[in-house]
């Protein structure tokens, strides 16, 4: 039978005490939210006053790729002025405690997590400051720049684009990802609202293999939230930084 989840704030929790355990956190927008970067559902759909069609699928970038590189362009302008949040250092100090048991995958192109002190962190929507060639296997690069029109890859002339996987793409990293989830024993999302797939569904991946307890984190019920063991509601900068107990004995 599938456990009903317990719902609540999360001050009424205690914290996850951690005695060897490995840890998989997924992190959404909402981890970001407090840092100033807008998510999704927060704007109903548009996303920094655009329609994420129109900013977000390769349809978008092929009707107007001048655009879509604008708005790309905006967000690494913008991504300079944010800082990380609590939420973000507390997790590059878990990664700190925990070494390599700590599998932190965002489906953030925000760097704030590196920012925050982490070193590991799989980024499974690319990132906002790489660019990649739209044809060619040239390498995505590091790359801050804002463009006014589309650059062109060096090698073959094509358009390059943002490193970024839009809708209908698919996401980097996935067999890693769920050869980890395979070895987790303790799941945690924070800040994502459960709609997006396949991440919205590593949680009921986690159900159908076994034994990992479940928790979410995030200012509201994601609708993914049958899936987890509990949900702890509020704001990711405040529950995180008390979220995890590590027992280092
Ligand atoms: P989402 O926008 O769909 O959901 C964000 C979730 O975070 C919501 O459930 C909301 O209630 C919660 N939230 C808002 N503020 C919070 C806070 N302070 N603390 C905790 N939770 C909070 O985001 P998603 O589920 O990550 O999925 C949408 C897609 O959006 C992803 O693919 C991601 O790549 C993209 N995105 C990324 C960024 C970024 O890089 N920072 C920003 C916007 C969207």
């Amino acid at each position: 039978m599938v456990p009903i989840p317990k719902i609540a704030p999360g001050t009424e929790f205690g914290p996850l005490r951690i005695r060897g355990e490995r840890v998989f956190v997924l992190t959404g927008a909402g981890v970001s939210a407090e840092s100033g970067v807008p998510t999704f559902r927060d704007a109903g759909g548009l996303w920094e006053q655009h329609r994420v069609e129109d900013v977000a699928t390769p349809e978008g970038f092929w009707r107007d790729p001048e655009m879509v590189w604008r708005f790309y362009s905006q967000r690494r302008l913008k991504a300079r002025e944010v800082q990380p949040n609590p939420a973000h250092v507390a997790l590059a100090k878990l990664e700190r405690e925990l070494g390599d048991r700590l599998f932190l995958c965002t489906q953030n192109v925000d760097a704030l997590h590196e920012r925050g002190g982490s070193k590991n962190v799989c980024h499974m929507h690319g990132r906002l400051m790489s660019t990649k060639c739209s044809r060619c296997a040239r390498e995505p690069f590091d790359d801050e720049n804002a463009y006014e029109a589309p650059p062109k890859c060096p090698e073959c002339d094509a358009l390059l684009r943002p490193d970024v996987v839009w809708f209908g793409e698919m996401p980097h990293h996935l067999p890693r990802i769920f050869e980890t989830l395979e070895q987790t024993d303790l799941f945690v999302t924070i800040g994502s609202s459960g709609a997006v797939y396949p991440a919205a569904g590593f949680v009921s991946h986690l159900r159908t293999v076994g034994r990992a307890r479940c928790v979410y984190i995030g200012l509201e019920e994601p609708e993914n939230a049958h899936s987890f063991d509990e949900c702890r509601l509020g704001k990711a900068g405040e529950l995180v930084p008390s979220l995890f107990e590590v027992d280092k004995r």
